[in-house]
């Protein structure tokens, strides 16, 4: 417990991956510096921590996973607070604020935020801070940063009324009875942050507060005004500024290098969520021509002797590595080219102030540096501001230094936002652009996250091809940029692709008697924990499949699943099912048109009833000009979707990988609910939003 001189509050954290626990672990750091103390807890420590007697101000940061529950961690906490039969005042004594993440890519924005705190609000608790809300999608810092800037007033203030009320209290007198206004004044008190509107012009005001650092004696890396900025030149304002930069995160890592060389341990002891499988790749097919301007590719891995289960629509993890020749030049960059097959061990730092400090999960206590950059860290990561401000301690050229102060600091929020996370620069494109900045490993382990393993839908039925299991992925490609002079496949398709190429041309020696190639590849994947994105239970309902591109991959399992089930159950009853696809062009990017599967069959068969295919980019001598998107083609199915969904009770899924596209064929879906049932927008929306609560509704949607 921390005396109350020190001005306690309580800090919990609910995290998934990681990024709610740093948010949590930086602002207890800054706590010391505003004069507070935090009593911080991960969220599951309910040992630890009691809101029910709670005096002091609570500060609870949550992330978002799934399709927007609270993280694991939260699950315990979420499931005593969603106790019904808790009193409506059993938080009253409560005040809290509530930073919720989340990435506005996905349905259900911070629902994990939004759940906690809509469910402390029920039960009496009141905000002294007003919630923030972070989108990855953005970058979490643009509202977390002066959500954190704006907490220490809003703690001071909240505690300035504690004190308050507590004084009232212990005075005897009838002053007592005016405490009836109390309520009203926690209310008026709420500050508003305005976070979501991002104001930061009252900084100065806030200064004092913030470690400032002064221009003098520092030569600008570019003085004149008449120079564009970018990720290495500054202009003013931000080059003649007085800056607020982050105070030094602590560091916590120690890294000792043995140069004996040794074993590295197996790739599935990086994996806590779940048995990971090496599973050998049997085929490699290119979906997609050469002129096409993306390539799909579908990969088959071979899972018979493994206890690897999936039904169609499920989804897997794959474990990818970082690129090869980028682990190198990061190797060559921090000179450690020599040391790339030497022992690491990695422990805690002695006498380390960051509490909790522990070696992340995801580095192993000894193995190779090469391991390590190729196999758990995120070294592509876009570098937050901490780790910013921790490479500033690294750089010995002072225009670097002071560049790189400047891209963390309050100041110079839009550079940052622009030269690095809008222009995805990573690491490396640090250090080739700030060349005198030297980072030791330990700073790399602390600050880069984990290499996360990739999620692919399956693209196959197990009764369809027994002991296979497919997959289907467009290969990302950035081109270079004014920050990064060479262009970037993705890490996982990137080294998929590259990975398969023998296969895709296989020459006839490479071939086993099946067809199959001889050339063993293996990869390693592990279940996703499941969805509700399968096919209807009762095979007689009719249901829709919209899945523009590779948003296709799982309906190919639907249909070779549903096909094999009509073969087998000639008796049974099989409601209509429908497909509606698009691509660029019609003899580019088709897939499963001709190659490795043609849809054409499925229709031939009867297991596909309607079959409706737009392409975007080709041209039309029509009179009437042809769909293009699959939104289009809905619009024209009008009547049929509605009697689908609203009289049939059928199912309609969307997969794909656009935000964008998801949703524009929900709005489609109500502007075809609407004029079917001829009632407004709302009305079409309370049916939409009914459909997605009996998962009649469904969406598996990637970026
Ligand atoms: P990454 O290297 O992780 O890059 C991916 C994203 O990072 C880019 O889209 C971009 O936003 C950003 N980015 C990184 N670096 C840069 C840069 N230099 N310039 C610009 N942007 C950059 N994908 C499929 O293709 N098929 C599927 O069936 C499929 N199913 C999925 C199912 C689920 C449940 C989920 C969550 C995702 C699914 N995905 C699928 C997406 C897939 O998991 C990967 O995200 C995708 O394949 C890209 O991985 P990557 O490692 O190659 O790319």
């Amino acid at each position: 417990m921390c005396c109350e001189s020190k001005r306690r509050f309580l800090l919990l954290y609910a995290t998934q991956k990681g990024q709610a626990k740093a948010i949590a672990e930086e602002i207890w750091q800054q706590a010391g510096a505003h004069g507070f103390e935090a009593d911080m807890h991960c969220i599951s420590e309910m040992d630890k921590y009691n809101l029910e007697t709670e005096e002091d101000p609570v500060v609870i940061v949550i992330s978002t996973t799934g399709t927007g529950d609270p993280p694991d961690t939260a699950r315990k906490f979420v499931k005593k607070i969603q106790d019904k039969t808790l009193p409506p005042d059993h938080f009253a004594h409560l005040q809290y604020g509530l930073l919720g993440l989340g990435d506005s890519e996905y349905m259900f924005f911070c629902n994990g935020g939004r759940t906690v705190d809509r469910r402390l609000q029920e039960l009496g608790a009141q905000h002294f801070y007003d919630t923030g809300l972070a989108d990855d999608c953005v970058g979490l810092e643009l509202v977390v940063d002066p959500w954190i800037d704006g907490l220490w007033l809003a703690l001071k203030e909240a505690l300035q009324l504690q004190k308050e009320k507590e004084d009232m209290n212990n005075a005897v007198n009838p002053v007592s009875s005016s405490l009836s206004t109390a309520p009203h004044a926690v209310d008026e008190l709420k500050l508003s942050s305005e976070v979501q509107n991002l104001k930061l012009e009252d900084e100065g005001a806030r200064s004092s507060d913030i470690l400032s650092q002064k221009l003098d004696g520092i030569n600008l890396v570019a003085p004149a005004a008449d120079t564009k900025p970018s990720l290495v030149h500054s202009v003013p304002p931000v080059s003649q500024s007085a800056l607020n930069i982050p105070t030094l995160p602590l560091e916590y890592i120690e890294v000792e290098f043995q140069d004996n060389q040794g074993e590295n341990p197996h790739l599935s002891s990086l994996i806590s969520e779940g048995t990971t499988f090496e599973v050998p790749v049997t085929k490699a097919v290119q979906l997609t021509r050469e002129d096409a301007i993306k390539t799909a590719l579908l990969i088959e891995l071979d899972i018979a002797d493994t206890a690897f289960d999936y039904q169609p629509g499920d989804a897997f993890y794959v474990i990818c590595p970082n690129n090869v020749s980028e682990v190198e030049d990061l190797l060559h960059l921090l000179g450690l080219s020599e040391k790339g097959n030497d022992l690491v061990c990695v422990t805690v730092k002695q006498g380390t102030k960051k509490k909790g400090a522990s070696r992340p999960q995801h580095i192993p206590e000894r193995s190779t540096l090469k391991f390590i950059l190729t196999w758990c860290l995120e070294i592509r990561a876009i570098p937050k501001k901490a780790f910013l401000r921790a490479l500033v301690e690294c750089t010995s050229d002072v225009g670097e230094k002071r560049r790189l102060q400047e891209l963390c600091s309050r100041q110079g929020a839009s550079d940052y936002t622009h030269f690095i996370r809008d222009s995805n620069v990573c690491l490396l494109d640090l250090l080739h652009a700030f060349p005198s900045c030297k980072p030791p490993l330990s700073l790399l382990i602390e600050h880069l996250p984990k290499l996360q393993a990739r999620s692919y839908s399956v693209s196959s039925s197990d009764l369809y091809q027994p002991g296979r299991l497919c997959f289907v992925f467009n290969v990302v490609e950035f081109p270079a940029s004014p920050s990064r002079a060479v262009s970037r496949k993705g890490v996982c398709t990137g080294w998929l692709a590259e990975l398969v190429a023998p296969l895709l041309h296989p020459s006839k020696n490479s071939l086993n008697t099946k067809g199959e190639s001889s050339l063993i590849e293996k990869i390693s994947i592990f279940p996703r924990p499941n969805n509700a994105f399968h096919l209807p239970a009762d095979p007689s309902v009719p249901f829709i499949m919209v899945g523009p591109g590779t948003g296709i991959s799982p309906f190919i399992g639907f249909l070779q699943h549903r096909q094999k089930l009509r073969e087998k159950h000639t008796d049974w009853e099989f409601g209509e099912t429908w497909l509606f696809f698009g691509c660029r062009h019609q003899d580019r990017d088709y897939l499963f048109k001709q190659v490795y599967y043609e849809l054409r069959c499925f229709v031939e068969n009867g297991t596909l009833t309607h079959l409706k295919v737009c392409f975007s980019r080709d041209s039309s001598t029509a009179e009437v000009a042809p769909p293009k998107y699959v939104q289009d083609i809905l619009r024209l199915c009008a009547k049929e979707v509605a009697r689908v969904l609203l009289k049939e009770r059928g199912y309609f899924y969307v997969c794909g990988d656009k935000k964008h596209m998801a949703d524009d064929v929900s709005d489609a879906v109500l502007d075809i609910l609407s004029m079917e049932m001829e009632a407004d927008r709302l009305e079409a929306m309370k049916v939409l939003a009914m459909l997605r609560e009996a998962k009649r509704y469904l969406q598996d949607v990637w970026s």
